[in-house]
């Protein structure tokens, strides 16, 4: 079955631009025009008392990239991960509940934690993933949001020799500030 497909919306455009976000993070490849799929990242932080929600990054990465970084990953790290997300999420049934409603508001699949159920507005930290095609977003079992406690589980269950080449990654690609790195480890979800 070919995945559903919608213009990709306002809430996964760049902060920056306004607009989708053109190029891979990591090579540069032209995303909106052509065939490439790619995945675009985001990563908010909240604060409730000041009703303020800031974005911490935002990137796309080609396929390609991705799966070179996924590489990278020790085969413990993969399996540990795996295990993790299949014993607390059932992402077909999400899929499918989500894919029955009458409504296609890709809202929908990111207004809680993936693993936990925590609504958004409750989040200090979540990352949002989506899958995208040109200019469209791809509903699938993503787009997903998780948040800050299941990121860190997550992160937990790699390898210290995993972690190191996400390290790299984030480092050579993302350039934040030092206060923000221990937030973010690259793409383990997707
Ligand atoms: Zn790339």
């Amino acid at each position: 079955m070919l995945p559903e497909r919608i213009p990709i919306p306002e809430s996964l455009h760049s902060i920056e631009t306004g607009d989708p976000i053109a190029t891979c993070l990591a090579c540069d490849a032209p995303l909106l025009d052509g065939p490439t799929e790619y995945l675009v990242e985001k990563g908010y932080r909240q604060y409730e008392a000041y009703d303020v929600q800031e974005t911490v990054f935002e990137y796309a990465i080609c396929m390609d990239c991705h799966a070179e970084m996924r590489q990278s990953f020790s085969e413990p790290s993969k399996r540990r991960c795996q295990a993790y997300l299949s014993e607390h999420v059932d992402l077909a049934a999400r899929t499918g509940r989500l894919l029955d409603a009458d409504s296609r508001d890709p809202a929908d699949w990111t207004r809680q934690c993936v693993v936990h159920g925590t609504p958004r507005d409750e989040l200090e930290e979540y990352q949002v993933i989506a899958h995208c095609q040109g200019d469209e977003l791809l509903l699938t079992h993503l787009p997903l949001l998780m948040g800050g406690h299941a990121i860190d589980a997550l992160v937990q269950r790699l390898s210290s020799e995993t972690l190191d080449d996400l390290g790299g990654f984030r480092d050579e690609h993302l350039g934040l500030p030092p206060e923000l790195k221990r937030d973010l480890q690259g793409p383990i979800v997707a």
